[in-house]
């Protein structure tokens, strides 16, 4: 049998990570241990600084790191990434392909499509299912829909920043829904905790008595223990912040407006995170929505 140009390996992408928070230092991390050639940009450069111990370029704007393969766009919400894009468009070029991981919901996935298609960029919309700890140990999930050319290119960057990608559709925005389903469960399951942890604490119950009960039973899960002791221990060292985790809500309940669902539980999950916030635990992991649950005059309200 003889090989052809199109048997052949592609060589290895270069990588650009914008946006190197929680999420995406450690994904850059994975790439640089996978060995592709990586270019950081984070606004605040603090945190893209530490990047360059690990072999990364790191750029002074959008613009200087967007020469690459493959764009990772890693920021908190669909505007910032159109802002982003904005400041790189300089230097995009048309080809390269947009990793766009991420959770922008459905409106915003629409919108940087079409801004990409416009730069002639290959879309793909991957958010990824994972938190702080899956993403430094390179097993995220990463739901991807775009088309299927952009594989060969895309696979070794999806091999080193999670350990499963499961391909959902050959079209943007499909990732997204099921990235918004997801959600759904995230976002009620930490309020769900945090509601049994007012109540324990509303009826003095030692919360331990009842992860206690509940351990190695069918209602226990590794979330319920870890997110509690965490919370318990007085570590909210954010994985996921309680302003995302609002962030998502909204485009939950935005999604399933549209779409003529009514989701109580998201609305209510919404309204702990939105006081959470205004009571100053916005930066804090979301299990902090725990704050959400005690009446004013416990605040000293
Ligand atoms: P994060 O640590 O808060 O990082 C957010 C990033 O967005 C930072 O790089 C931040 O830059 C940047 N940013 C915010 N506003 C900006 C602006 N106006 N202009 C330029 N850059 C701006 O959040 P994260 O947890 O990594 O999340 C990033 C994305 O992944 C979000 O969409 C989130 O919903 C999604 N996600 C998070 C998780 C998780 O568990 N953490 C899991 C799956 C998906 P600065 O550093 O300068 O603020």
């Amino acid at each position: 049998m003889t090989s052809s140009a199109a048997d052949a390996t592609p060589p290895e992408p270069t990588v650009a990570v914008l946006g190197t928070g929680i999420m995406g230092s450690g994904m850059a991390r994975n790439l640089l241990r996978a060995g592709l050639p990586v270019r950081v940009w984070n606004r605040t450069q603090a945190k893209a600084a530490p990047l360059a111990a690990d072999g990364a370029t790191v750029a002074g704007t959008p613009e200087e790191a967007d020469g690459a393969d493959v764009i990772i766009t890693m920021l908190n919400d669909g505007p910032t990434v159109a802002a982003v894009l904005t400041d790189a468009a300089p230097g995009l070029r048309a080809g390269q392909v947009l990793l766009q991981s991420s959770t922008v919901g459905i409106d915003a996935t629409t919108d940087l499509a079409r801004r990409a298609g416009e730069a002639g960029l290959v879309y793909l919309d991957a958010p990824v299912l994972g938190t702080k700890q899956p993403a430094e140990q390179g097993t995220l999930t990463v739901f991807v829909s775009g088309p299927a050319t952009a594989r060969a290119t895309v696979n070794p960057v999806l091999d080193a920043i999670g350990q499963r990608t499961v391909w959902v559709a050959e079209t943007p925005g499909t990732a997204s829904r099921l990235k918004l389903v997801a959600n759904t469960w995230v976002v009620t399951l930490v309020s769900n905790i945090a509601e049994c942890l007012n109540l324990a604490e509303g009826l003095r119950i030692d919360p331990q008595m009842f992860l206690d009960a509940m351990k190695g039973g069918p209602l226990d899960s590794a979330y319920l223990q870890g997110k509690s002791a965490a919370l318990l221990s007085g570590d909210l060292t954010p994985s996921f912040t309680v302003t995302n985790a609002l962030k998502d809500s909204q485009l939950i309940l935005d999604a399933a407006r549209t779409s003529g669902v009514r989701l109580d539980l998201v609305a209510a999950a919404a309204e702990r995170f939105s006081r959470a916030e205004e009571a100053g635990h916005g930066a804090e992991d979301m299990i902090a929505t725990y704050f959400a649950g005690r009446a004013p005059e416990q605040d000293g309200g």
